[in-house]
């Protein structure tokens, strides 16, 4: 079966997702972390992440593994360099482009094959599971979700304002919501979750509640 969760920025995607695989013994996949690994090779090799011919001239060389709970880049293991703000911006330039997403939409696909799997992203329900059993989609106001980015920098300690994460906010909802390939959608099946003012536990629970 699987399970896939959609949504812009900070809409609390992650924390569900990882909180539902874990309730339901199911796999989690979190399809950001795949683009945030590309975003890394990018700005390690201090190539701009929207110049597209740059990044297609790295995409051969790299090699993007997920097993449970980690992230493999060429082998790699960059789990803890993913979430930063410069990679949540380098990963939303780098999936703009149409074959970092033919690159990546193949492996997700390959690792969901014949699992029992919880999907994040923002086109799992769309285009790379359109026949999910189940499938979410989480909306927050803007405000709220920079708010969520905010402390979750703090809590590593990364020091930002709240303007500048709001501003990194809506500018990702743009890119996510009007590229060509695999924007930002709900999906007309999917069951929508406004995640403004409940409890990540109150998510988990209505999310568990409906598939069980
Ligand atoms: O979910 P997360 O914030 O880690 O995703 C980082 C960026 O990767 C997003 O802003 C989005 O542009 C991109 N992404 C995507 N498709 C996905 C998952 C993430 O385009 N399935």
């Amino acid at each position: 079966m699987i399970v896939t969760i959609d949504g812009p920025a900070g809409s609390g995607k992650s924390t569900a997702a990882k909180a539902l695989a874990t309730r339901l013994g199911f796999d989690y996949l979190d399809t950001g972390a795949m683009y945030r690994a590309v975003a890394l090779a990018m700005v390690r090799r201090a190539i701009d992440p929207s110049d597209t011919p740059a990044v297609l001239a790295v995409l051969p060389s790299l090699q993007i593994e997920m097993p449970p709970g980690r992230v493999l880049l060429n082998g790699e293991e960059v789990q803890a360099f993913l979430r930063t703000p410069v990679l949540s911006d380098g990963a939303s330039k780098v999936s703009a482009i149409k074959e970092v997403r033919e690159f990546l939409v193949p492996i997700q696909r390959r690792i969901g094959q014949r699992r029992q799997i919880v999907c994040e992203g923002r086109d799992q329900g769309t285009v790379v599971f359109p026949d999910a059993e189940f499938k979410f989609f989480f909306d927050a106001d803007p405000l709220v979700r920079a708010e969520r980015r905010y402390r979750e920098h703090l809590a590593v300690g990364l020091h930002t304002i709240l303007e500048d994460e709001l501003r990194a906010v809506l500018e990702r909802d743009h890119r996510d919501r009007t590229r060509a390939d695999g924007p930002l959608r709900q999906p007309p099946d999917a069951i929508v979750i406004c995640t403004n003012s409940l409890t990540p536990e109150q998510i988990v629970d209505e999310m568990e509640r409906r598939v069980r």
